[in-house]
């Protein structure tokens, strides 16, 4: 945002450049659309947030359940269950 800002103004001072008549406004209109141009391209875009550190405290926890292989048709069950789901055979 800062850079489009920055792009606009540089833009707004080469068209002053173009329709003043006086010397004084076209080197400020220079120097303006310079350093406007300089630091739209130069400036470096904000860094994203960092991410919350509690966002990835949940996601291993559900996958550090505790599963089994079902022997009959392969699938993961619960290590608790000692009925398969899929197939409501003994695992
Ligand atoms: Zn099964």
């Amino acid at each position: 945002m800062l850079r489009i800002t920055f792009l606009i103004s540089g833009i707004l001072a080469s068209i002053n450049f173009y329709f003043t008549e006086s010397i004084i406004v076209q080197i400020l209109s220079i120097i303006c659309l310079l350093i406007s141009l300089g630091i739209s391209v130069f400036w470096p875009d904000p860094l994203p947030p960092p991410p919350a550190p509690d966002l990835w405290s949940e996601a291993p926890e559900s996958k550090e359940r505790d599963m089994k292989l079902c022997s009959n048709c392969g699938k993961a069950v619960d290590q608790k269950w000692s009925m398969c789901p899929y197939c409501s055979k003994k695992v």
